[in-house]
């Protein structure tokens, strides 16, 4: 009898833990082909001048693939490393390995979406079915208590309704047997020149966070151990946000090293075991932040940034302009603040929350340049960059969005830098 094959395609869920679209995949075939595409669209220049991807996320998606190629390893399977248009190359395998489906997580941006619905069309021409899955955020869209249409604008009504009327699932098991699709030729991971262009390789980096779900786990493990010690030790009352922690998880979670249920489990977890703690409370708000924005993204599309039109008057000539940007973007304002954490931006890849408000509010406000080019500069730099979570911070910084007034102090740079007094936010 021939045996029927489903085309797992990985995207922005790089992990075995807690993957229901992987979970569904082994239990409605016989085999399974994991398969992650590196698309050229996502490493090329923007209108702004600026690179989708650079060096630092690159490197960092590139371990998080090879761990992935290696728990398909220790399984006795593989994971298929193709470089491409994933509307031109996923038809092509459906054929080519008679795949009876195809598995994928929905996403919410604008050009992920589109990627998505163009390859649904050509696999419809197949009478392939494009499954989707959601599995990016804490709650699943159908477990909150409204619809999307009707999910609240204001974070604070959000976050109050959602904690009260909907409850965090478990997390799906790990698999722990996989029968793989029989493949020779597996593909090799590319290099980092191959997919990041030369110009955006330029300058000093020191990428200290490795990708992958093992480190990501492994990070994620250390720091709830030391979130208690520190708890034990901390005098400081209402700190949240402003003590200067930060658990450095966003880039695993961006790539979905991490399942932000897993994240959600593990640090209840741990308050079960040392009590509550600003850090930890810190993180389980961060990630009601997270999925807000992903479903406002899901609510209005585009519109999210449409109601206003941030048009900043122009205090500079153009050529003046372009000067001020350079500075911004090399970390050479003359602003010790505004400086040092750009240069961490640009040789690490990450910044906390403060010193990403703070650079922000200083282009916007400060430079009045357009918030466009910025958000458009962190999508480059950024080794957790997410769209949702980063036009949608910025375009809130700009004054726009939906949520208009939550972040008074972004608007206030004198705030910013009280803020950043209390961030000791040392290496
Ligand atoms: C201008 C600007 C751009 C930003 N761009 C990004 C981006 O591209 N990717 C990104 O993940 N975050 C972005 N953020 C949100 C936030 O700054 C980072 O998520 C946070 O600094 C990551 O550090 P952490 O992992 O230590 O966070 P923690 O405080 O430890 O929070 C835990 C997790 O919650 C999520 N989270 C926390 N705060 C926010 C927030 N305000 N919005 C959305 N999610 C949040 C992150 O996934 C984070 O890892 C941006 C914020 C601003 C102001």
């Amino acid at each position: 009898m021939k045996s029927k094959k489903i085309l797992v395609w990985f995207r922005n869920d790089l992990r075995l833990h807690d993957n229901e679209m992987l979970v569904e995949a082994i239990a409605k075939s016989d085999d399974i082909l994991p398969v992650y595409i590196f698309d050229p669209r996502n490493f090329q220049l923007t209108p702004q001048y600026t690179y989708r991807s650079g060096v630092i996320r690159a490197k960092f998606l590139l371990d998080s693939i090879a761990d992935l190629r290696k728990s398909f390893q220790r399984l006795g399977g593989n994971l298929l490393v193709l470089t491409g248009y994933p509307e031109e190359i996923l038809p092509v395998l459906v054929e080519r390995y008679d795949i009876a489906e195809v598995y994928h997580h929905r996403e919410v941006a604008h050009e992920e979406t589109k990627v998505s619905a163009d390859v649904e069309d050509c696999l419809w021409k197949l009478r392939i079915n494009l499954r989707h899955f959601i599995g990016h955020t804490l709650y699943n869209k159908e477990d909150l208590p409204f619809p999307i249409k009707d999910i609240p604008d204001g974070f604070a009504q959000f976050k109050k309704k959602t904690e009260r009327d909907a409850i965090v699932k478990a997390c799906f098991l790990t698999p722990e047997v996989i029968a793989f699709v029989a493949i020779e030729e597996w593909g090799d991971l590319p290099a980092v020149e191959e997919i990041v262009s030369a110009e955006a390789m330029i300058g000093e980096v020191h990428q200290e966070l490795i990708g992958g779900e093992e480190e990501g786990l492994k990070h994620l493990n250390a720091l709830l151990e030391e979130g208690s010690t520190i708890y034990q030790k901390s005098t400081v009352k209402g700190a949240t946000g402003k003590s200067g922690f930060s658990s450095r998880l966003s880039a695993w979670l961006a790539l979905g090293c991490l399942s932000p249920r897993m994240v959600y489990w593990l640090v209840k977890d741990a308050e079960e075991t040392f009590g509550t703690n600003p850090h930890f409370s810190q993180i389980l708000l961060g990630l009601l932040w997270r999925d807000y924005f992903r479903f406002m993204f899901k609510k209005h599309g585009q519109h999210f940034f449409n109601d206003y039109a941030m048009k900043p008057e122009r205090l500079f000539s153009e050529d003046r302009e372009k000067l001020l940007f350079e500075e911004w973007k090399n970390g050479t304002t003359g602003n010790e603040y505004v400086d040092n954490y750009m240069a961490e931006l640009n040789t690490s890849g990450f910044i906390p929350h403060a010193a990403r408000l703070l650079l922000s509010t200083y282009l916007i406000y400060v430079l009045k340049i357009d918030w466009i080019k910025g958000a458009a500069y962190f999508e480059e730099k950024s080794i957790d960059y997410a769209p949702a979570n980063n036009w949608c911070n910025w375009a809130i910084v700009a004054g726009g969005g939906k949520n208009t007034g939550t972040i008074k102090s972004a608007f206030d740079l004198d705030k910013q830098f009280k803020l950043l007094n209390l961030v000791v936010y040392k290496q």
